[in-house]
């Protein structure tokens, strides 16, 4: 069995977005779970849409996402060059279409811009293309040789009959089968002496031998032409897998507005990395069994691109952040801690024990940015309304919780040991003192001391950090409130 290669092969034009995320990760995760090889090959022969640092963020994204190349522009595998710029300069590009044109299935085409726009136009996946008339095959070799001589600038054409179908292979989609008067005279090599995208794309992946290709929906439409080429080589085609659209929430196609369209944008919305690339592998993918946590050797593992489906994946925030909230409680104290510090300090300036609030907050988050909504009280008791000591469960009122907040007073005034267990102690003397349910003692504290509804721990957790000095006022300031609002 040959050995299975594939590629990721992005075009350096500004940040990763989820869609090649995901078919790096597709790509990456077929050739690993057969052993194969993946590499990693820049596409940059559209000068005019590289930016500057992009092929960075890729180097980045890879490095941190685990998708570890085998070969590339940084790991010779005896492929290379692995850019395509550097590739053009070895003249590839030029060897294999003049072998096109000898074969007939390539020409060169003089025609100037003004002639072109004369032509007729056609809407091709919403971008407006001329459709050739194949006006320069028709030059006899002498006429060719003659204006290459006269340096005249060109671009080389391939061939497609006017008659004729072709029939290309997708593993998801099939077998699909198009008219070749449909099919444009494409341009291979442009007058710059660059090939196209789509010429270098075959070259490439035939003479680095790469095995399956992945890749998005939007390149089917042009893949009956790549067929055509392969052909004309006499060249064997690789499996070719085109993934489904992903989609935002409204169906729509993923937008930099939605704020999920790349890896980077989820980042910083404090998405962490093995989340991402987790749910980024179920847009379009499932296994059998539906399981939905999967670390990367786990996806390796389980991987099979038979399973891919061919409906749009929608892209689904909500879940999103529910894996990563699963992700977060999983997570190793030590790590989580690092992570969460920066957004602990950037909401709690006082001296507080961030370490034990990171452990109240681990498992009630679900990205890092919602700690500030978790532990806001901390800074600042909040202006609350006295109806929160109403509870009913909890068999609070009003009346109830300014009596329950008068007799807690001197206990906790009287109180040394500020630790939970102390507290806790301390509390539940009280309650049996009463003999009342603890709720019925916990929850007007508790309310006192974060003037909230929900809290990330119980009283006395939140007393213990707080320390003695704000527990008291915080009860002190209880005890007030409800006796202006039960006068
Ligand atoms: N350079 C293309 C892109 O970035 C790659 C398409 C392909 O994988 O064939 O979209």
């Amino acid at each position: 069995m040959t050995k299975i290669r594939t590629r990721y092969a992005p075009s350096p034009t500004g940040k990763m977005h989820v869609g090649n995320l995901r078919s790096a990760l597709y790509e990456f995760l077929i050739a690993k779970h057969e052993g194969g090889d993946f590499m990693l090959r820049i596409e940059d022969t559209d000068q005019g849409r590289y930016v500057e640092g992009a092929t960075d963020i890729i180097y980045r994204t890879l490095e941190e996402t685990g998708l570890v190349h085998d070969e590339g522009p940084d790991k010779d595998g005896g492929y290379g060059p692995y850019v395509q710029s550097e590739r053009v300069k070895t003249g590839i590009y030029m060897k294999y279409a003049n072998e096109l044109i000898d074969k007939g299935e390539a020409y060169y085409c003089f025609c100037d811009r003004e002639r072109l726009s004369s032509l007729k136009t056609e809407v091709v996946d919403g971008k407006e293309i001329t459709v050739y008339d194949k006006h320069c095959l028709s030059l006899s070799r002498e006429e060719v040789e003659e204006k290459l001589a006269a340096g005249s600038p060109f671009v080389i054409r391939q061939n497609i009959p006017d008659e004729g179908t072709t029939t290309f292979h997708d593993e998801l989609y099939g077998d699909i089968t198009v008219n070749n008067s449909e099919l444009d005279d494409m341009i291979l090599i442009k007058s710059d002496g660059y090939p196209t995208y789509n010429f270098a794309n075959v070259v490439d992946d035939h003479t680095m031998n790469i095995t399956h290709v992945v890749r998005g929906n939007e390149y089917l439409s042009s893949s009956p032409k790549y067929v055509r080429l392969y052909e004309a080589f006499g060249w064997e085609v690789p499996v070719y897998i085109h993934l489904p659209l992903i989609t935002d929430e409204n169906h729509k196609k993923l937008s930099k507005r939605s704020g999920h369209a790349s890896f980077e944008d989820l980042i910083e919305q404090g998405f962490i990395t093995e989340a991402v690339v987790n749910y980024v592998a179920l847009l379009g993918w499932s296994p059998e069994d539906n399981r939905e946590i999967f670390t990367l050797d786990e996806l390796i593992e389980n991987f099979d691109y038979h399973r891919i489906s061919k409906s749009p994946a929608v892209f689904d925030m909500v879940k999103l952040r529910w894996m990563n909230g699963e992700y977060l409680k999983a997570m190793d104290f030590d790590r989580f801690y690092e992570m969460a510090e920066p957004y602990l300090k950037k909401a709690l300036t006082k001296n507080f024990n961030l370490r034990s609030i990171a452990a109240m907050v681990k498992t009630r988050i679900e990205i890092l940015p919602d700690i500030a909504g978790q532990v806001d009280f901390f800074e600042e008791l909040p202006e609350y309304e006295v109806e929160m000591y109403t509870h009913k469960k909890m068999k609070t009122s009003s009346e109830s919780s300014l009596e329950v907040l008068r007799e807690v007073l001197p206990v906790l005034e009287a109180q040394e040991d500020y630790s939970n267990e102390g507290l806790y102690a301390s509390l539940l003397k009280l309650v049996e003192k009463k003999g009342c349910k603890n709720g019925y003692v916990m929850w007007p504290v508790r309310t006192a001391v974060s003037g909230k509804q929900m809290t990330p721990a119980g009283a006395t957790e939140i007393m213990e950090i707080l320390g003695k000095e704000e527990s008291l006022r915080r009860i002190r300031r209880g005890i007030e409130k409800l006796e202006n609002a039960t006068a």
